[in-house]
């Protein structure tokens, strides 16, 4: 496919990043691979918009992946990281700023009884499945195929495919002997996790799921699914892990628990947490946290956890999003849901729009998605076309018809106009 549309300074940062870094970029779906094309190079954002190396600005559906619920350069988050800035930028000491983060996520979600900081999801997800392994004294794991808890060696098994394959990894470079100690089961399917206790009495320390998974695009849990796990887990001594980094703060004041009310061993969390800083963490029952280093014998640390400018940008951020932030979004998530529905309808795309609280994606299908194999019955050139159209309009999705589009409190009326001028275009070249 062509595209009329040119980037030319993007294209050459492109071309020079492609010289010193791996496909041009520091995480591999910003290379547009899916799509095709020249990924922007961003060189600043306000409110819902992008401006990129071109000077052509765009409405952003992406959010850095979710962090960015305030829209970008909010003056509030601004103004707390200068001040911490102000201050120095990393002590390696204890500090008042993690505390009261901590004691933030702890007031939000209930479950959380004591949460440990990192720098990252997946620091969180590793440490959280670590810690499980340490306290059952159990070593295998339990996911499911399409979720995503980052770039951990056992978790990567079928991160991406389809139908669970036993012990075999998904990516070089993680080993048969990691990923043989997880088992990989189809999303949204009790039985299969039946199954797999029975197969395996006494060797499952956790079950890990995203708690409305995002990655494979937005599949909500069938009704009951996470309340099945959880009572799984309860009857077979393994612990139950709700992976929050993607619906943390975002779905609701408590995440995906604030939704589900399903209470979780552990969770984990990023994104939001970070006002688009690297911060993360991981928390949940304070008998199975005591197990952690320095108090008991699990080890997990980090250089950087808990950094001052980090935490004073995460905690601003939260404290900025009480009940009517998220019914903003909400709002504005459920606007743009039923744009893009009615101008694919009448342009006879088939599609779903599949939401969960305030993250929704489109999948071009008209069929059901329950789980990865579903998803990835989708006609993915229609969403390259819809994808390019958009962006040539001005509009940035997520450059992968398998990602949850995100939407801020800054997407205003001006905003969501801009996006709706575009969909009839968009839903043309789909067509
Ligand atoms: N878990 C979930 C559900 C995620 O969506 C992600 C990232 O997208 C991660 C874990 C990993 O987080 P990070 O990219 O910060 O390592």
């Amino acid at each position: 496919m062509a595209y009329s549309y040119e980037a030319p300074v993007s294209q050459s940062l492109f071309d020079r990043a492609s010289v010193v870094t791996p496909g041009g970029v520091n995480s591999p779906v910003r290379a547009f691979r899916a799509v095709g094309g020249t990924p922007r190079f961003m060189v600043s954002g306000t409110g819902p918009y992008l401006t990129d190396a071109d000077g052509r600005e765009y409405v952003d559906l992406v959010c850095s992946w979710g962090p960015m619920i305030l829209g970008h350069s909010h003056p509030e988050v601004i103004a707390a990281v200068q001040e911490a800035v102000s201050r120095g930028t990393s002590f390696g000491t204890p500090g008042e700023g993690e505390v009261a983060l901590a004691e933030e996520i702890v007031a939000r979600i209930e479950p959380v009884e004591q949460v440990r900081l990192v720098s990252s999801g997946t620091e969180a997800t590793m440490s959280a499945i670590r810690l499980a392994r340490g306290f059952t004294g159990r070593a295998k794991v339990v996911k499911f195929a399409g979720c995503y808890h980052g770039h951990v060696d056992a978790l990567l098994a079928a991160a991406g495919s389809g139908v669970a394959t036993f012990g075999l990894p998904d990516t070089p470079g993680v080993t048969g002997a990691t990923a043989g100690d997880t088992v990989v089961l189809p999303y949204n399917d009790l039985d299969a996790v039946r199954a797999a206790f029975a197969a395996h009495p006494g060797e499952i320390a956790c079950v890990i799921t995203e708690a409305s998974p995002g990655n494979m695009g937005v599949v909500p849990p069938a009704d009951g699914f996470n309340a099945g796990l959880k009572e799984l887990c309860a009857a077979n001594g393994a612990l139950y892990i709700s992976d929050e980094v993607m619906t943390g703060f975002r779905t609701s004041k408590a995440g995906w628990y604030g939704v589900d009310g399903v209470r979780p061993d552990l969770m984990t969390f990023g994104k939001v947490m970070g006002g688009g800083f690297p911060a993360a963490a991981f928390g949940g029952r304070g008998d199975v946290m005591a197990h952690l280093a320095p108090a008991g014998p699990v080890y997990q640390a980090g250089t950087l956890s808990g950094n001052p400018v980090a935490t004073a940008a995460g905690l601003a951020q939260l404290r900025l999003l009480d009940d009517a932030a998220y019914a903003k979004i909400d709002a504005v998530s459920a606007e743009l849901r039923s744009l893009v529905g009615e101008a694919l309808t009448k342009e006879g795309v088939a599609h779903t729009v599949s939401a969960a609280s305030n993250m929704f994606s489109v999948f071009f299908t008209d069929q059901p998605v329950r789980d990865y194999d579903d998803a990835k019955k989708q006609d993915v050139f229609r969403f390259t076309a819809f994808f390019h159209s958009m962006l040539e309009q001005g509009v940035y999705l997520p450059p992968s018809a398998f990602e949850s589009w995100f939407v801020s409190t800054a997407h205003d009326e001006r905003a969501v106009e801009r996006i709706a001028a575009a969909l009839p275009a968009a839903a043309r070249a789909a067509s």
